[in-house]
């Protein structure tokens, strides 16, 4: 009944345990969810507002596809200043979440039979998006850091893009200028399209972020990708946007209009106040994110667990070998210490021996989570 082309395409796993962690919670069970993908602070109020006044000044219309001309100018004015990246307000499509921005690109990029590559353990909806397109993802290695190993060995006649996500959701993995240039090189070398997925930019400690698309050669081969949901605690809004060669984006922009149509009208205008009104509440939430990671990881290794420290995002990726796999683990956390988190195995077969925890959660929780896996492993 359903066609061949949807039914290949998985339930995504973060979502489906989720479900399953706030099923046991509605029980009654005092579950600590750490499976979330998501910020566990609220839109800051000044968006609130912002998003709450457009709707009653009557902004409940259609807009232009692409979206509202003073939200691409603040956006675009973004990408100069802040990722180097040579665009105008016209080259800036705004697309309901950045996982539509996601989908958008690789079906404007790949064709039937063409390959991605994805380097290492890389977001749950990836792969689906390429099988969508028709296309294969070829896995790329990386290290004990997560950062690219080998990555001309996944390259071959068919490649066409390789997607880059840094911070990495789920590695936490942030690409430094070198790797980024690896990437560049090949890129270059053999003629193919970068998608890089940036939504995590802000949500990073210490580190550098670096568009690839504003390095030497990326220019008409970048698709750079990016939204509110993560540093504006924004996601049940569904804003993001894109930028990228203008034959792409033409093409784009006709996806969407066949089919989403835009990004809610009023919603736009929340964004064009995240964008330009004050920015503290996002440098607090990442302040307390990073001692989270710190508190989080130190308590991990405590524990025997080995991890590396993760530059952004809010996960970490743990390798829980010593103790099963990730699917196991996973079982066993939810049953034995009511913690939900994601198996590693989500995220492609170089995640096999991992879990991801997401430190969304506050301290308190954290160090509930670490007695729990204590106990657990004793
Ligand atoms: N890319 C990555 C790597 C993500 O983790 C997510 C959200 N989980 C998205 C894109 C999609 O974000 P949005 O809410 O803007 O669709």
């Amino acid at each position: 009944m359903v066609s061949a082309r949807l039914s290949s395409i998985q339930e995504s796993t973060t979502l489906k345990i989720s479900a399953e962690a706030k099923r046991l919670a509605a029980e009654g069970l005092d579950i600590i969810d750490l499976g979330v993908g998501e910020p566990d602070f609220d839109t800051p109020r000044n968006i609130v507002e912002a998003g709450c006044n457009s709707i009653k000044a009557g902004d409940t219309h259609y807009g232009p596809t692409n979206g509202i001309p003073e939200l691409r100018k603040a956006i675009a004015l973004k990408l100069r200043e802040e990722n180097q990246l040579p665009v105008t307000h016209d080259d800036v499509i705004i697309t309901p979440g950045a996982k539509m921005a996601v989908f958008a690109a690789i079906q404007a990029l790949m064709e039937e039979g063409d390959e991605c590559v994805l380097i290492g353990p890389s977001w749950v909806s990836y792969e689906p998006c390429v099988a969508f397109a028709g296309g294969k993802v070829s896995w790329a290695e990386v290290d004990e850091k997560f950062m690219p190993l080998n990555l001309s060995y996944s390259i071959n006649d068919k490649t066409k893009v390789i997607l880059v996500n840094s911070p990495s959701n789920p590695t936490g993995a942030v690409f430094d200028r070198p790797a980024l240039e690896e990437v560049r090189d090949i890129a270059v070398d053999k003629d193919l399209y970068v998608i890089s997925d940036e939504i995590y930019e802000k949500i990073i400690y210490g580190q550098e972020h670096v568009s690839i698309g504003s390095m030497p050669g990326m220019e008409d081969r970048t698709v750079t990708i990016n939204g509110f949901s993560k540093a504006y605690a924004m996601t049940g809004w569904r804003l993001g946007y894109l930028t990228g060669p203008k034959e792409i984006s033409k093409y784009v922009t006709r996806l969407l209009s066949h089919s989403v149509s835009q990004a809610t009208t009023f919603v736009q205008k929340a964004g064009l106040e995240a964008l330009n009104g004050p920015q503290d509440d996002v440098k607090a939430m990442v302040k307390e994110f990073r001692s989270r990671r710190d508190m989080f990881v130190e308590g991990l290794r405590k524990l025997g667990i080995k991890c590396s420290m993760p530059g952004g995002a809010f996960y970490v990726f743990a390798d829980v070998s010593d103790y099963g796999d990730g699917d196991q683990i996973t079982e066993r956390l939810l049953k034995e210490a009511l913690i939900a988190v994601t198996p590693g195995s989500a995220f492609g077969p170089g995640g096999k021996n991992y879990i991801r925890i997401s430190y969304a959660a506050s301290l308190q929780r954290l160090e509930e989570a670490l007695l729990r896996m204590e106990k657990m492993l004793a």
